[in-house]
């Protein structure tokens, strides 16, 4: 790395002590923009980097609540409002309970860049709490999201920080949440929260959004170097909303999905996936990969061990971070992969990704390809500041047109900078380049 990014890499280190998850992204950043600094010395006179590093603002609070026994119940519960040159914050809020702040720092930090990529107003930011809402009631859940917005409500707003969904925040949570905010404000902001229900608010097309552009991005991908998705046997890691919807649009495109997992295993169907069943299983009783196969009985549940051990040519992890190693790397290109495409946030590995890399695989970092949820929530924004809504083919050319996009400006920057085909590189050059010169332009603030 150049001087200057050592010493703020070393600051990093220093300052946010423990949050590996954090340091892992801001270093994956810093690889590629060394180039970028030579070019423009300005951003090291304003001192972008340091300040690119550096939240805006980072809340934590303590989310009482009571269970169905009646019991206190205690979690701990973050927004970090990461950068606002371009818009405002913007960026998801996830339940699970790995969630710590080094955590919801590296997806802030990761949604500032993937943000800019879109080319819309939006600044980045994350959020979340270390709630589990596996196992609990409607109830508890619905009693925890007012807990957490009766504080979060004071930090948010339109025109501030729009939170939408993240891992284990679905339309349901968005419900009880906008519902709390509405009830403390006394006003139906509707672009306060993304991912709303339909019938209040909420965007055609946004439940499916991460899904698709990712698999749009992969299409687009395989097109620059004359292929394509047809006939493509292709892997999903994770059923939850990014693979559900990836899995529907690579089987529109004519791909066969042939395995999908959780947490405790994965799911083989040589048949090609059956997703009304899937989101029957998922969406609608909310049970595990593993109740599928009772109902699919051709189809295989191993239990724990690794999804990427399926040999396919497309690999979509779309469950979460660091999820796909080296050694996954490895049984991926010993069964044949040519595309690796992230739905997910940072679910590959440093080393994964360097060797995919060096062994000619495409590969699509997640600031790129899962680009569309968050663009869809800001066209959800679009609508209800005008008070509309949009059909789903209106609202879904649009998603097309933002991938093709997002892709087109990675390729060029890429290429621009003499590493044609490297789309780590040429997403993290171009987004950085936008924020950064919104920063320049607004002054040291
Ligand atoms: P969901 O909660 O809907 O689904 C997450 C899925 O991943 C579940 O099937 C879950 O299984 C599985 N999973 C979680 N942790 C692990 C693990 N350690 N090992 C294996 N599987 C695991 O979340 P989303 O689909 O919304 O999010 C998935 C990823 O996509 C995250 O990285 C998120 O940040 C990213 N993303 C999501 C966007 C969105 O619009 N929703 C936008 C952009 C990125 P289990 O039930 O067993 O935990």
């Amino acid at each position: 790395m150049d001087t200057a990014l050592d010493t703020t890499f070393a600051q990093v280190l220093r300052r946010s002590p423990g949050e590996v998850e954090f340091h892992q992204a801001v270093r994956e950043v810093f690889d590629s923009l060394g180039p970028v600094l030579r070019k423009n010395p300005q951003y090291a006179d304003a001192a972008v980097l340091e300040r690119i590093c550096e939240p805006e603002r980072q809340i934590i609070f303590r989310v009482p609540w009571v269970d169905d026994a009646g019991r206190v119940r205690i979690n701990r519960g973050f927004r970090v409002e990461y950068n606002s040159a371009l818009g405002p914050f913007k960026g998801g809020l996830r339940f699970h309970p790995s969630v710590n702040l080094g955590i919801i720092k590296f997806l802030g930090f990761e949604q500032v860049f993937k943000n800019a990529l879109t080319g819309m107003p939006i600044g980045g930011g994350k959020g979340g709490s270390d709630f589990d809402p596996r196992g609990c009631s409607d109830g508890e859940v619905m009693r925890f999201c007012q807990s957490f917005m009766t504080e979060l409500y004071r930090h948010i707003g339109e025109y501030t920080d729009v939170p939408a969904g993240d891992i284990g925040v679905g339309g349901r949570e968005i419900g009880y949440l906008f519902g709390q905010y509405k009830r403390i404000t006394n006003r139906y902001e509707s672009a306060v929260l993304t991912g709303k229900g339909l019938t209040w608010g909420g965007s055609l097309v946004r439940t499916e959004a991460t899904g698709y552009g990712a698999v749009l991005f992969a299409q687009e991908m395989l097109k620059a170097r004359g292929e394509s998705l047809e006939g493509r046997r292709v892997a999903v890691s994770g059923a939850g909303n990014v693979a559900i919807y990836a899995i529907e649009k690579a089987q529109a495109l004519g791909a066969r999905v042939v395995t999908f997992s959780d947490s405790s295993g994965y799911v083989v169907d040589e048949d090609g996936v059956d997703l009304d069943l899937l989101k029957d299983v998922k969406e609608v009783q909310r049970g595990r990969v593993a109740d599928y196969v009772d109902r699919r009985p051709r189809a295989e549940f191993v239990a724990g061990g690794s999804i990427w051990d399926v040999p396919v040519e497309v690999a979509l992890p779309c469950a979460t971070q660091n999820e796909l190693t080296e050694e996954d790397a490895k049984s991926l290109l010993r069964g044949g992969v040519v595309a690796v495409v992230e739905g997910a946030n940072m679910p590959t590995t440093a080393d994964a990704v360097a060797l995919l890399q060096e062994s000619g695989v495409l590969f699509a970092p997640g600031k790129a390809a899962n680009a569309g949820g968050v663009a869809t929530s800001a066209l959800e924004m679009q609508q209800n500041a005008s008070r509309d809504s949009w059909s789903f083919d209106y609202t879904a050319d649009r998603l097309t047109q933002i991938m093709v996009s997002i892709h087109d400006r990675c390729a060029q920057t890429a290429e621009e900078y003499g590493e044609p085909g490297n789309y780590v590189l040429g997403a993290n050059i171009a987004g950085f380049q936008r924020v950064a010169n919104a920063m320049l332009a607004l002054g040291i603030v």
